[in-house]
């Protein structure tokens, strides 16, 4: 399947740092990527995600650290010898080539021959729908065709690992969500392993097989969508990925907070003393039983409401229940209410951990 590259399989990264002048845009980042699995790279601007992704091209080089594909230091590997495919945001395509001269460009630097180079833009035309597109310009097809083209390019040559670069960001929203559940296709079709820049979370728990969120150079957390979202490792993995009400509480001993007047039994990973504790919308449950709140405004998003309680020590909580059919409001502000979680969706970070401040 990948007979031009001189070699395959897992890609790992060892304990990479780089700097540009004053500024660290990696810090001790290791991460293992298997073979032909898919990884996004997830996090605010400026977290080092594209400098990771091209230190793996080879077009930046660590200050610290290696790059290994199957085993082997890719260090003295020059970018072309890595056949790494690379798609940009900004298509990058030759706008005076068509739609067959831009997917068979890599071919045709390889010296590949006309009957072998026909027979692959065909193939890669029919894995991206692009047939019928083969013989128009960039400027004749649409943005969305333009990356389908990008990424076929991109396949062109059998690359071991693929690399994109928030690859749909300029593409409007109807338009990405489609494509990003092209792309996973075509890459699970091709087999090859991927390695996808987005600061959008929704975008990467829809296509990964593993994210990785990064933070001020910082890999905070790796893991399959359901651990980031559920178990999250890290303040800042916490506040970045989903919606959740951050409150300031106080850490107790057997595995409890303080939060106001009340006692929650929570995840917690801090030790006794002051902490942040992180709850999503759709964990908190209004029952008889639970401490008290008031709910002090309720926004109708269609199939929930999302609900804003003010606790007893002032401290805002976001709830959410879903739309009941019997009447428009259900819970008009000002009305009483009790609210509990369950302790493994209560998480619970020190205070004074850097990442739990609020993402941009
Ligand atoms: P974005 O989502 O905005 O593209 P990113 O997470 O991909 O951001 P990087 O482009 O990897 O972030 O940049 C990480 C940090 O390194 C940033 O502070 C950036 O300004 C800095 N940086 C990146 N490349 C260079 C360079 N060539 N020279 C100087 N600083 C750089």
């Amino acid at each position: 399947m990948r007979p031009s590259s001189p070699f395959g399989g897992e890609l790992a990264f060892e304990r990479i740092a780089k700097r540009f002048g004053s500024t660290a845009a990696l810090h001790d980042v290791s991460l293992t990527v298997p073979d032909g699995s898919f990884c996004t790279l997830l996090g605010p601007s400026g977290c080092g995600k594209t400098t990771l992704l091209r230190i793996a091209a080879g077009f930046v080089d660590p200050d610290a650290g290696r790059v290994t594909l199957g085993g082997r230091d890719l260090a003295d590997t020059p970018p072309s010898r890595r056949n790494m495919g690379f798609v940009f945001q900004s298509y990058a395509l030759f706008p005076t080539k068509t739609v067959a001269e831009n997917i068979a460009f890599p071919l045709s630097v390889r010296g590949a021959g006309r009957a072998a180079m026909a027979a692959r833009v065909a193939e890669l035309c029919a894995l991206a729908g692009l047939e019928g597109l083969e013989g128009r310009y960039p400027h004749e097809v649409s943005g969305g065709q333009q990356q389908r083209v990008a990424l076929a390019r991109a396949l062109a040559a059998d690359p071991p690992v693929l690399l994109l670069d928030e690859p749909l960001a300029a593409l409007d929203a109807r338009i990405r969500q489609r494509l990003r559940a092209e792309v996973r296709r075509i890459v699970d079709e091709i087999g090859v392993t991927a390695i996808y820049v987005t600061h959008d979370q929704e975008e990467a728990i829809a296509v990964a097989d593993q994210i990785v969120v990064m933070d001020r150079g910082v890999l905070r957390q790796a893991g399959r969508p359901e651990e980031i979202y559920l178990e999250p490792a890290h303040a800042f993995v916490a506040s970045f990925v989903g919606a959740s009400s951050r409150l300031a509480c106080e850490v107790l001993d057997a595995g409890q907070i303080r939060l106001g007047p009340d006692v929650l039994a929570g995840t917690i990973k801090a030790p006794p003393g002051p902490g942040h504790a992180f709850l999503r919308p759709e964990d908190v449950v209004l029952d008889a039983g639970g401490r008290g709140a008031v709910v002090e405004r309720a926004a109708f998003l269609g199939p929930v409401w999302r609900l804003t309680l003010r606790l007893g020590d002032g401290q805002a909580l976001e709830a959410e229940i879903a739309t009941p059919r019997w009447q428009a409001t259900p819970l008009p502000p000002g009305t009483p209410v009790a609210w509990s979680v369950p302790p493994a969706r209560l998480h619970v970070f020190a205070a004074d951990d850097a990442g739990a401040e609020r993402a941009p």
